[in-house]
């Protein structure tokens, strides 16, 4: 049996990330960037709707394991990329 895991951890699709989603996000899960509740049944790719964020980005070697993951918006989660989590944006003052 080939080895699949000799290389960076491909990403699931289809069923396997149905799943996955599914432990990782299920119904009723808050967006761990926004502490926002996720919004279940809207189109795929909604930005409310719910996706899987890395704790630790693919580009530093984190993982698809459950352990990686955490519930987040598509929204939010693709606004962070790969950046680690972002400090709140202070707002800006006012010019006069
Ligand atoms: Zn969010």
């Amino acid at each position: 049996m080939p080895n699949r895991h000799n290389g960076p951890d491909p990403e699931p699709s289809g069923r396997a990330r149905q799943r996955l989603l599914a432990i990782v996000s299920p119904p009723g899960s808050v967006c761990h960037l926004c502490d926002k509740p996720i919004v279940y049944g809207l189109r795929a790719r909604h930005r409310l709707g719910p996706s899987m964020d890395h704790v630790i980005a693919r580009s530093k070697g984190g993982t698809w394991d459950v352990w990686n993951l955490k519930p987040a918006h598509f929204g939010c989660n693709s606004a962070r990329g790969n950046r680690d989590i972002p400090a709140k944006a202070g707002k800006r003052s006012r010019r006069w």
